[in-house]
């Protein structure tokens, strides 16, 4: 049976984690890695997940099995977070939310049920994008298609690319767009670019699929949004995945949701009744601690407010860690302007390096990045950054 099974490739990501944990150099940083760390180079326990986790403690509370969409009170809460308050989409019971295991769980649920109706079979990705979209939605079944979006010669958006892109595929395609602080370029959309998108996207009836793993992460809770609600104002049904993995520090919980605006309440229901069968033939309904533990966090106006600042300091330590390297660039004469760094958002950052420069950064310094020239901005800190920078300054020589 096993005979003809062929070694999977790497994940090149955790090849690099590999080497640099196998790498004897004291010195050695790793910016190649896809988590926060806090000043201290460790994965944060944010404070308000351990109050609650005190309550759940205490509370003995039995492990029943959950409903198979998840806590009613957490999809709910989710909903409040991604359209907002006071949103009429929330109002007309026209968005279907089922708690998901993790960002990526609820992707799959997503491209799984997608795949029940009628498009185009085609599924656009930004070119570069978050690389598990690719491998996911190919082997969900369809066709996974580029569209553009970074320009090297800017470090910035293609927007006119992208648009041509758009324009250029078949009706009824289902584009996956990042909400916000996108994975890997920090490149994002502005306000204005998302009108013309929304325009194009509605012409060429697309369903709009809106990955959203960093929310907070950007300019704040509700300005990173943004998309999310302009979308919902335009009238349009669409897709949207979201994660706690990175606002919660609470990777390994798998804590997500799946979201999917709807036209009518009717509709939802129905919507929602085959979101559920996805689930149930998949894992059948899913786990109860971690969405339980942001559950309490969301609902618990204490709690809430504690996680909001936590995520707040998550965010100004990393736009801090943005200027600083900036700063110390310049200041170092490199010779090259890298302010662009600075109007990236969220947690990563594409520097401009080349994959020659990215080796010889780890050969000769023992800083470990990925060889696209992505770095983990939220890896720096106050004792790491000026070796960084000392560095970055000698490859770019
Ligand atoms: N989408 C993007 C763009 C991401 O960067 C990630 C996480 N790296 C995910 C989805 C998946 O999130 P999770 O870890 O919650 O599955």
């Amino acid at each position: 049976l096993f005979t003809p099974v062929e070694m999977a490739p790497r994940d090149p990501i955790l090849g690099l984690n590999e080497a640099f944990n196998a790498d004897p150099r004291k010195e050695k940083i790793n910016l190649g890695v896809g988590v926060y760390f806090d000043e201290d180079g460790k994965i944060p326990l944010l404070k308000a997940v351990a109050r609650a986790e005190e309550f759940r403690q205490q509370a003995m509370a039995p492990r029943g099995y959950l409903p198979i969409e998840g806590i009613a009170a957490y999809d709910n809460a989710v909903q409040k977070l991604l359209f907002g308050q006071d949103s009429d989409v929330i109002q007309q019971q026209r968005i279907v939310t089922a708690q998901s295991i993790g960002g990526t769980g609820a992707l799959k649920l997503g491209a799984d049920f997608l795949k029940t109706l009628d498009t185009s079979g085609i599924v656009a990705i930004s070119n570069p994008s978050w690389e598990n979209h690719r491998a996911l939605f190919t082997n969900a079944g369809y066709e996974v298609q580029d569209y553009r979006y970074y320009e090297p010669s800017t470090n910035g958006l293609d927007f006119l690319g992208m648009l041509e892109d758009l324009q250029a595929l078949p009706p009824s395609s289902v584009v996956i767009l990042h909400a916000c602080c996108h994975n890997p370029t920090g490149v994002d959309l502005t306000v204005e670019n998302w009108h013309e998108i929304i325009k194009i996207i509605q012409t060429k009836q697309h369903i709009p699929f809106l990955d959203i793993a960093y929310q907070g992460f950007g300019q704040g809770i509700e300005e990173d949004a943004a998309a999310v609600r302009l979308f919902a104002e335009s009238g349009m049904v669409f897709f949207v995945s979201s994660s706690f993995s990175k606002s919660f520090s609470f990777y390994g919980e798998r804590v997500g949701a799946l979201s999917i605006v709807t036209q009518t309440t009717e509709e939802a229901q129905r919507v929602l009744s085959q979101v559920k069968r996805v689930i149930r033939t998949n894992y059948s309904n899913p786990p109860t601690h971690g969405a339980t533990i942001v559950n309490m966090v969301l609902n618990n106006p204490e709690l809430n407010a504690l996680w909001q600042e936590e995520l707040a300091s998550m965010r100004k330590r990393i736009q801090q860690m943005r200027t600083l390297m900036v700063q110390q660039l310049k200041n170092k004469g490199a010779n090259k302007d890298f302010g662009f760094i600075i109007e990236q958002h969220g947690m990563f950052s594409y520097t401009g390096l080349t994959a020659a420069q990215v080796e010889r950064l780890r050969e000769e310094f023992a800083i470990y990045a990925v060889s696209t020239g992505r770095i983990c901005v939220a890896a720096l800190n106050m004792k790491n950054i000026d070796a960084v920078t000392d560095a970055i300054v000698e490859v770019c020589k």
